[in-house]
């Protein structure tokens, strides 16, 4: 008989206790047809509701469940990232707990698994979020893959399959502040786009204040890119061309009308003023590229602080 392959499938949770229940009475059933191996990796990232009570609970009735508590908050990427280190499973699903990510799509994912793509981008159909979010989403996603050279449509979409290999390639390079659908791309081979509905969240908040939506473009537009700061450098060159220009004008100008006519010394002064400008923003974005080179090459910190990890243990034998 050939061997079962085995699918985690890794939530980050933060302040979801009204969701846990529902999430898992989905949830459940649906791994339970996919004639897989799995695990169910919960990620508490430092909830300060009943969550990690919750999930305690959880582990005596439910094989298969492993709850990672981290010490305090670190984020929905970082607490990915601890669900990361700790799954096992050939293939591993991320997904968000407020069942926005409907539970009954994950087959599809692992059909495309099934075929050989080792990333499984989603698409949100029907998107169901305020008309703020969802513009700002496009607007972050067309400025993204513009910048970052990664062709996603939609980075926003947690429902994401990971094959072992990417897994693994991302835990290798553990960034202070991530992205993991972005980083993701870069260690795939084999990644496809597929479309999965996407629903309100069931109970709760958005755990996403406008700060920490704004943080986390930030996140991505710095970690993947350095042309925030080559801009610098462009707007530079640009005025310190154009400074360049103007004087060599007004020099000429000044020849052949004489002095009368350059407003006693004021239109020279404004042609240094705009060279020396340009030549101050052009060392700037100088500096801004050795920054930004530093910033590459120290980006070795650790994501997340372990708390603790638990298994559920069940009396009798998972079925060997
Ligand atoms: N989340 C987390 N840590 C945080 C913020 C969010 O683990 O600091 C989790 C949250 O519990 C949920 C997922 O990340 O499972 C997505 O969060 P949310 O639904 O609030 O984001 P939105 O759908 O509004 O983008
Ligand atoms: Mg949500």
């Amino acid at each position: 008989m050939v061997e079962k392959k085995k699918l985690s499938v890794v939530i980050p949770m933060y302040n979801e206790e009204e969701s846990i229940g529902p999430l898992f009475d989905r949830l459940f059933p649906v791994l339970e047809g996919l004639d897989l191996d799995y695990e169910v990796v919960c990620v508490n990232d430092g909830s300060k509701d009943k969550t990690l009570e919750i999930l305690e609970a959880e582990l005596k009735r439910r094989p298969n469940l492993v709850v990672v508590n981290l010490a305090r908050n670190f984020g929905q990427h970082a607490a990915v990232m601890a669900g990361f280190a700790e799954s096992s499973g050939q293939w591993v699903i991320t997904m968000d707990a407020d069942l926005q990510n409907p539970p009954e799509e994950i087959p599809k994912l692992v059909e495309e698994f099934k075929k050989g793509h080792d990333l499984v981008g989603t698409i949100r159909k029907g998107r169901q979020d305020s008309r703020f979010r969802k513009l700002a989403s496009r607007i972050t996603n067309r400025i993204v893959s513009r910048i970052s050279g990664i062709s996603l449509q939609d980075f926003g979409c947690m429902l994401r399959g990971y094959s072992r290999e990417v897994v693994n390639g991302i835990l290798q390079n553990p960034e202070y502040r991530t992205f993991i659908p972005a980083l993701a791309t870069f260690f795939a081979r084999n990644p496809v786009e597929i479309y999965v509905r996407h629903e309100e969240r069931s109970a709760g908040q958005s755990k996403y204040s406008l700060l920490k939506l704004f943080s986390l473009q930030l996140d991505l537009m710095t970690g993947f890119s350095m042309w925030p700061l080559r801009i610098l450098f462009f707007v530079g060159s640009f005025m310190a061309v154009f400074g360049l220009v103007t004087a060599c004008l007004i020099l000429a100008l000044r020849l052949y009308y004489g002095p009368g006519w350059a407003a006693e010394g004021v239109f020279t002064l404004f042609a240094a003023l705009f060279f020396l400008v340009g030549c101050q923003f052009f060392a700037l974005g100088l500096l801004g590229e050795y920054i930004g080179r530093i910033f590459q090459a120290v980006r070795k910190r650790p994501t997340y602080i372990l708390g603790w990890i638990k298994k559920a243990e069940m009396v009798e034998g998972k079925g060997a």
